[in-house]
């Protein structure tokens, strides 16, 4: 029996001049770009360095071939046991750095364009997210109803947020969160998405600056249960992406406990515990994180969803397979259960089309 896997992180690299060829001419050299510069990807924008890595992306020897094309990707992915997979941006994990909301949604418009256009047939393989510009809230809004109306599942927000725009503990996002439960659109939050992904810079920074991004994930995520926007909208799904799933369990015994204990200060009051609203609406993705599924029934089976982050180098492939094997070895679980984790709960909150059997 093999398992049908849903990878619920994966990017895909756009072209590299998609914006500078298709931005507006007056906005071109403001264009989100990728430079090998003296050892290091530097990768600008808004006239600005906005991050930069050095060469040499811990990949060597297992060079992913599919990471700007569909058709070496479906091979990669079949090497790998992979059916089918959602779509992150890769330098447009940076919109939001641009600072200037017509540049931002500008940027946004023409990489929904582009992915919705690049897996058009392939909609059985893959999802596309929708990319939403936030530094203005009425943009945000307006690109979430043209991508509902693109045929866009699902649609991101970055997890910290630019100076000046409204935390995720305000009422200012029910606009958009109005369109995206009307609409059972999932919001994604994936890590290493805001203004800042560099914290630390001495001892053990790598991991350190990998465990910032994760909390500010989780941040945006106790946010969105603790200001009540999930509570306001009982529909809409929220997703923490690359963030591990065991925090889910730790998180939701916290906020029960100060929520309870803090009563006499808490505000909003929320229709039912936190930890409720949490597994009623909150999904989270991991690669490596045994623990979740060992305490599967206490964190929700429902919220957990297995991921590759294909093609990063914190990321399963090519060896997914073992991956899973790992996972799963010495765990007592049902087959449907593991089915769940492994791709069925993504594909169908997702809404990956299913080809007939
Ligand atoms: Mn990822």
């Amino acid at each position: 029996m093999t398992d049908f896997v849903f990878s619920a992180d994966a990017h895909m690299n756009e072209p590299k001049t998609l914006w500078a060829d298709t931005l507006p001419t007056s906005m071109r050299d403001a264009a989100l770009k990728t430079e090998r510069v003296d050892g290091y990807i530097v990768m600008s924008g808004g006239g600005k360095v906005l991050h930069r890595m050095k060469l040499g992306d811990g990949t060597s020897g297992d060079e992913r071939h599919g990471k700007y094309e569909i058709a070496p990707r479906l091979a990669d992915m079949d090497r790998d046991g992979v059916d089918a997979e959602i779509l992150y941006p890769q330098l447009g994990l940076m919109t939001c750095n641009l600072v200037e909301p017509d540049l931002e949604r500008a940027h946004c418009e023409i990489y929904n364009d582009w992915i919705i256009r690049n897996v058009a047939g392939y909609r059985h393989k893959f999802v596309p997210v929708a990319l939403l510009p936030v530094l203005d809230l009425a943009m945000a809004e307006a690109e979430l109803k043209r991508c509902v109306a693109l045929g866009f599942t699902t649609a991101m927000v970055p997890c910290g947020l630019p100076p000046g725009v409204p935390a995720y503990n305000s009422d200012a996002w029910d606009r958009v969160w109005a369109v995206a439960a009307e609409h059972e659109i999932p919001i994604v939050f994936h890590t290493g998405t805001g203004p800042d992904r560099v914290f630390e810079r001495g001892a053990g920074a790598a991991v350190l600056n990998y465990l910032a991004v994760s909390n500010i994930c989780i941040d945006a995520i106790a946010k969105m249960v603790l200001g009540g926007a999930l509570d306001r909208f009982p529909k809409l799904k929220i997703v923490s992406v690359e963030a591990g799933a065991s925090y889910l369990i730790s998180l939701a015994e916290r906020m029960d406990e100060s929520y309870k204990q803090h009563k006499f200060y808490v505000s909003p009051k929320l229709s039912m515990l936190p930890s409720e609203i949490l597994r009623r609406q909150v999904r989270a993705t991991f690669q490596y994180d045994k623990s979740c599924i060992v305490a599967r029934e206490r964190i929700g089976l429902e919220c957990l969803m297995f991921a590759t982050d294909y093609p990063h180098m914190e990321g399963t492939f090519p060896h997914t397979r073992t991956v899973i094997t790992h996972l799963f070895d010495g765990v007592d679980i049902d087959a449907s259960s593991r089915k769940a984790i492994l791709g069925e709960t993504a594909a169908a909150l997702f809404r990956l089309e299913r080809k007939a059997a």
